[in-house]
């Protein structure tokens, strides 16, 4: 890949629409604190940091009562982030040279920075870019491995692979750049396994068409594209189990049907964690705490809780949620639910982990009994998911499968793709579905959406009988049943 200009811009574009919420990863209030978890972090992650440091910033607030501390009671503070006693010793110098020659202060210039205990090159442009705002391109691990399979970079060291970023991207754009890289690498291009098939880089990568060897690795990666990854994908649910307790007590759901699931299946008393939006049934709210959202949960309140087993969905809960927890020696299983199969597969997998196997198989014999007659293919059907911009729901998704069920026959890109105002035209759908959440689409939507296309159908539906699998799969299919009159089923 040569890199011009217009492709740069490119790839800047499609990381800033992919990760959006990008961010220093740290929990920090001052350059103090930033400096302390960044020293902290080095071969250790971020969640695992953010874990230990406010027990650790309680203590030592500042470089006066850090320079203060007694290195075995400092030690035993950071134990968990490993390297403790090389770590301990680092924080002691870096708080008695800042009292020596900072007055206290961290410094926001990069020659002194990097000349503090514990405080390299990589350190000093982290607590640069993040606690003064002053543009530096920190390489970590990840943006070492990105940089070079997207061939930004073919040095072997991440100080020179740092100066082939700054020179191609412009100065103002590398604070945004750091973050959305370290997204990147841990969110998709994984080191081990880059999921190159759903990468938004993917147009612009060699490596991940197969083009090129693989610099991370040194083998050919396998070239994926995302129609023929589905149409191959086993239709079962592709879960992940970590060491797990044969029968989990204190559960955490971070997806809000599998907590309204485990209500109905009368196991609510052990779930002891759920998200913010896992609000039905309503008395849930009363009697389970919220640990956060289901994109950003708290770590730090996750762990307080004791968990021994945490309920993910690879399409609500990102992968880095399961990294993390991973890190914190937490139990965690991630559904995937793209089908009805899917649900299947998931109702029998959590039946057997939880113990409630009977309430698991009336739920398959229920929807396998409905799904008998099968629907012949209807009309060309869109399901919007969202507006400003619009988002649809892919053939490949879970209300898609549903609706293909109920005999529509979906429409549009794969997965949960954004769609411009041409593209939406383009499709031109017979059906369009207008689910009432995520986003609250009601009857002002639909009059508009019934004038920009007249000859289309337009149906406004219970949006968690549509997207809330598990839970409500057998009444969301019943209810698209209804909502398509040529429904003919054999
Ligand atoms: S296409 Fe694959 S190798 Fe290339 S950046 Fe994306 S995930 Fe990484």
């Amino acid at each position: 890949m040569r890199w011009t200009k217009a492709k740069l811009k490119d790839l800047q574009q499609r990381l800033t629409q992919a990760y959006p919420d990008a961010k220093c990863a740290l929990d920090h209030r001052d350059p103090f604190q930033l400096v302390v978890a960044t020293i902290l972090s080095a071969q250790c992650t971020d969640a695992r940091v953010n874990v230990t440091t406010p027990a650790l910033f309680e203590k030592y607030p500042d470089p006066a009562s850090l320079a203060k501390a007694k290195p075995v009671e400092l030690e035993a503070l950071i134990r968990s982030t490993g390297f403790y006693h090389n770590k301990a010793k680092n924080l002691l110098g870096l708080a008695n040279a800042l009292l020596a020659r900072h007055s206290g202060k961290v410094p926001n210039d990069a020659e002194q920075l990097a000349a503090l205990p514990g405080v390299g090159q990589k350190t000093a442009n982290v607590v640069l870019a993040n606690a003064f705002g002053i543009p530096a391109l920190a390489v970590d691990t990840h943006i070492f491995r990105v940089a070079r399979r997207l061939g930004l970079s073919e040095a072997k060291t991440p100080e020179k692979v740092e100066a082939d970023l700054c020179r191609l991207f412009p100065r103002e754009d590398w604070i945004e750049l750091h973050h959305q890289l370290i997204f990147h690498g841990r969110r998709c291009c994984d080191a081990r396994k880059p999921d190159c098939g759903h990468c938004p880089a993917l147009a612009l990568c060699d490596v991940g068409r197969g083009k090129a060897l693989d610099p991370h690795s040194g083998v050919r990666l396998e070239v994926r594209v995302v129609g023929d990854k589905e149409k191959k994908r086993a239709p079962t649910l592709d879960s992940r189990l970590s060491t797990l307790d044969s029968s989990p007590k204190r559960i955490i759901s971070l997806v809000p049907s599998v907590t309204e699931l485990l209500a109905q299946w009368e196991l609510a008393t052990r779930l002891v964690g759920r998200t913010r939006y896992c609000i039905a049934p309503k008395w849930i709210r009363a009697t389970v705490p919220s640990v956060g959202g289901t994109k950003d949960p708290d770590l730090q309140r996750i762990a307080d809780l004791r968990p021994d087993l945490v309920i993910l969905e690879k399409d609500e809960n990102p992968k880095s949620i399961a990294d993390d927890l991973t890190d914190l020696g937490i139990p965690w299983i991630a559904l995937e639910i793209r089908t009805l199969k899917d649900c299947m597969a998931a109702w029998l997998l959590l039946g057997k982990q939880l113990g409630a196997m009977d309430q698991a198989k009336a739920r398959v014999a229920e929807l396998k009994t409905m799904l008998k007659p099968k629907p012949k293919a209807g009309p060309r059907t869109l399901t919007l998911i969202w507006k400003d911009p619009w988002m649809s729901a892919g053939p490949d998704t879970y209300p898609s499968d549903l609706a293909r069920r109920a005999g529509f026959s979906p429409i549009g890109p794969a997965r949960w793709p954004r769609l411009s105002e041409e593209e939406l035209d383009a499709l031109d759908p017979d059906v369009i579905l207008l689910p009432t959440e995520p986003y609250r689409f009601n009857q002002r939507h639909a009059a508009e959406l019934r004038q920009r296309f007249p000859s289309a159908k337009i149906h406004l539906v219970d949006g968690q009988a549509m997207t809330w699998y598990l839970s409500r799969t057998s009444e969301g299919l019943a209810m698209l049943r209804e909502v398509n009159p040529d429904n003919k089923l054999t």
